[in-house]
């Protein structure tokens, strides 16, 4: 028997002591046994693991070497009347071990009583090291209120959902849990046992969930986007394990806007572009060949009148008088298109007779429309009236009208003609000319993409007028459209809203 079993403890002498030490030394617990004064008689193997003393050491020196200081002398009091009135003392020890590491214990102390049953002889504490549970429990608890923030303060709706199955599919949601953020985007505080599919007014789940599948990293997730209370909204759903699922909700109705935006401004942008390559092009040479063609014929006129003949005279003038006239015309564009492109259009409007414009811009027309051989026919009854800027709309139906005998051959015809219905008057510009090609006809309203033609008898354009009439158009809260048949001609309609009382 070795030394540190002199000591007087009766339990002990009961048992072989190697028999004991070998019991007590196979314990996962710390033991420790102590005389009642606190002296230690004894420590197990697991002891000298988990404070790094040896039994040797510890032996004869009292049980306050493992203090740490954590607790008040409060406690240790309590202990002792505890356990010397002879009960068992239990709870939760911090000592600290022979490097100065500080653990923490689950103690459980008793009494060993002599032969008689009244004296105490000694005690025996049987200790657990709980300092990993401890600190695994404190870092779940750190775990726990990081989610618990994540979860509040997160600018992305959370829905926590248990699936509801029929016949092993999912039918439904029912939402456990909602963050802040949630209430914010679908404007309602109460979600708790809510289906999702009232929330998010979508009734058919399982064809959304069919349709949005996508699979991340082998795991199923299903992404989609809708409107909810105007708000555009992205989803993100996927599992948690078990019928457990996480549904996120983000508004992207900011986002869309601003690439909504973005769009718009990248459209406008390359529209000015257009713009200024179409000015290029234009001065470059729809405005400078003109010029040359009318300087060509008039120095060969004045170089030598005398020579030529009546007709060669008249066929010069008549080039020069073409040539000016296509020339005005793209000038007056250009002034109104650049007015238009300073924003200095400005439309102001009055009552406008059908008729009497119809037939001011025919007279305007009549020479060109004689020349070419094509009829004009004004159909407008009196009395038909519109409220628009009477300038812009001159301008409109010359240009259709223009356009009307340009693409028109001999012998067609170029008729105007009016429609009233119950809210709208409808004026017609139609031509019995080559008509547009189908897919060509929502091109020619617009700069982009239209390409200018020239007339039945090479007359120059340069796709500006269309352009310019439904800027005009839109500025007086009319309509332009057109209806065309290759080869039998096209009919150009401007419509605007009826006047109250007419
Ligand atoms: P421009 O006549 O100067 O080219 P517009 O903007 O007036 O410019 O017309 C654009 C294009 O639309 C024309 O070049 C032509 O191809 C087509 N177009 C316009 N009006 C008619 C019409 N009445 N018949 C056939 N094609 C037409």
């Amino acid at each position: 028997m070795q030394n540190f079993w002199a000591a007087p403890l009766n339990i002990l002498l009961m048992i072989d002591g190697q028999q004991l030490v070998k019991a007590l030394d196979n314990s996962e617990g710390i033991i420790l046994i102590a005389e009642p004064d606190g002296t230690i008689v004894f420590v197990n193997k697991t002891f000298e693991k988990v404070y790094g003393y040896s039994r040797e050491e510890v032996t004869g020196k009292k049980t306050s070497i493992l203090k740490s200081g954590f607790h008040s002398n409060k406690f240790y009091s309590e202990l002792w009347d505890t356990i010397k009135s002879g009960k068992s003392w239990s709870g939760d020890f911090v000592n600290r071990t022979k490097s100065g590491e500080i653990i923490s214990e689950k103690a459980s102390i008793s009494p060993i009583f002599s032969d008689n049953n009244v004296d105490i002889s000694g005690y025996v504490a049987v200790k657990y090291n709980i300092s990993e549970r401890k600190k695994l429990k404190a870092q779940l608890e750190i775990k726990e209120q990081l989610f618990e923030k994540l979860f509040e303060n997160s600018p992305v709706g959370i829905f926590i959902l248990e699936a509801e199955k029929s016949e092993g599919q999912i039918i439904d949601f029912r939402i456990e849990q909602a963050n802040l953020k949630s209430s914010v985007i679908f404007n309602r505080i109460s979600f708790i046992d809510q289906k999702l599919s009232s929330v998010i007014k979508i009734q058919n789940i399982q064809g959304l969930l069919r349709d949005n599948k996508t699979v991340q990293q082998g795991e199923d997730v299903y992404e989609w986007e809708d409107v909810c209370k105007g708000k555009i909204l992205e989803f993100k759903l996927f599992g948690l394990g078990g019928t457990q699922y996480c549904l996120l909700a983000t508004d992207v109705s900011t986002k869309v806007k601003m690439e909504n935006r973005l769009k718009d401004s990248e459209a406008h942008l390359r529209e000015l572009n257009e713009t200024k390559d179409k000015i290029f092009s234009i001065i470059a040479h729809d405005l400078r060949s003109p010029f040359q063609t009318i300087i060509g014929f008039a120095s060969l006129l004045s170089d030598g009148i005398e020579e030529k003949s009546i007709p060669q005279i008249k066929e010069m003038a008549r080039q020069i008088s073409n040539m000016s006239e296509q020339t005005y015309k793209l000038l007056d564009d250009l002034l109104t298109w650049s007015k238009s492109q300073l924003g200095q259009l400005k439309p102001v409007p009055v009552k406008v007779d059908g008729k009497i414009l119809v037939d001011k811009c025919f007279d305007q027309l009549g020479m060109v429309a004689e020349k070419k051989g094509v009829n004009l026919k004004n159909e407008v009854p009196e009395g038909v009236t519109v409220r628009v800027d009477k300038d812009m709309l001159e301008f409109v139906i010359r240009n259709l009208v223009h356009n009307g005998i340009k693409f028109t051959r001999k012998g067609g015809n170029v008729r105007c003609f009016s429609e009233v219905s119950e809210n709208e008057v409808l004026i017609h510009v139609e031509d019995t000319g080559i008509g547009i090609q189908e897919g060509k006809q929502d091109r020619i309203f617009s700069l982009s993409g239209n390409l200018s033609t020239n007339g039945t008898s090479e007359e120059a354009g340069t796709g500006l007028g269309l352009m310019l009439s439904k800027q005009m158009i839109d500025l007086n809260h009319g309509k332009i459209r057109v209806t065309s048949e290759p080869g039998r001609g096209s009919c150009f309609t401007v419509a605007f809203e009826k006047l109250s009382g007419e």
